[in-house]
């Protein structure tokens, strides 16, 4: 708005004259625009316009001097509450909504660098329970014996020449279902029916080395199995030609050469 005010004295033009028999006692309200500005500078007879702010200042005043009987011109921007509060208030959501987004990211961010951190832990957790693992397996197996005794009782019968024939294994008699054990570690390569031995298992060993366990009474294992030294395979029975409960066990090198148990269990720790 801008209000004209006209000089109480002072000589004015027609146009003024007229202007001030017509003396404006109300507000006219006006469009601020520079080229009404211009009117009104022209209108007040060759008066310089002023600026004394920007014209997009919302209350930007413009003073219009001249001469001296030149009615002082004042303009200001028409302020309309109604729109500068929407405007705040649109300002101020889109600042709300902007910090929304922020704390959502922020959140996610911390939410991601958590869940990593958690997973980091989880992992080292997980790692150290297997090293911890493997090591107490790696204790104790070297605490364990290589070599096993593979059966408690009476050594009946040695390796060689017997009633005419070669028996190829020693026997250690005890009672039906007496533990039978394998006597070092290996994989279960044959474990069933034999002919003469009734059930068999047989067992090859890291060094190409088979022992064989007949007679038993039942099987504990199964063929592909891995076993350990002492680990028991089956139990002491009478099956197969046997004149009772006992164990015949045979040593074949390489799979193939029988030879005396007694020795080669003897080498390694075990006596029968
Ligand atoms: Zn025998």
């Amino acid at each position: 708005m801008f209000s004209t005010r006209p000089s109480a004295t002072g000589k004015r033009g027609a146009h003024r004259a007229e202007d001030d028999r017509k003396p404006v006692t109300g507000k006219v309200a006006a469009v601020v625009a520079l080229g009404a500005l211009a009117s009104v500078g022209a209108a007040g007879g060759g008066s310089a316009i002023t600026p004394l702010a920007a014209s997009t200042d919302l209350a930007a005043a413009i003073a219009v001097s001249g001469a001296p009987e030149a009615p002082v011109i004042e303009t200001r921007h028409e302020i309309q509450p109604g729109l500068e509060t929407a405007k705040l208030m649109r300002s101020e959501g889109l600042m709300a909504r902007q910090h929304v987004t922020q704390a959502i990211q922020h959140a996610s961010a911390g939410y991601t660098a958590r869940q990593a951190e958690l997973k980091r832990q989880q992992e080292a957790a997980a790692a150290e329970a297997a090293r911890v693992a493997a090591q107490k397996a790696a204790e104790e197996a070297a605490r364990r014996p290589k070599v096993a005794k593979p059966a408690e009782g009476a050594f009946t019968s040695g390796f060689g020449a017997r009633w005419g024939t070669t028996h190829y294994g020693v026997d250690i008699a005890n009672s039906i279902g007496t533990p039978i054990l394998s006597a070092m570690d290996g994989v279960v390569i044959e474990a069933g029916p034999a002919s003469g031995f009734g059930l068999w298992v047989r067992v090859q060993h890291g060094d190409g080395t088979v022992t064989i366990y007949g007679h038993v009474n039942e099987i504990l294992v199964s063929e592909g199995q891995q076993v350990a030294a002492g680990q028991q395979i089956a139990t002491m029975g009478n099956r197969g030609q046997s004149t009772g409960p006992h164990l015949h066990f045979e040593v074949w090198l390489n799979g193939s050469q029988k030879i005396d148990p007694v020795g080669w269990l003897g080498e390694r720790g075990i006596n029968l």
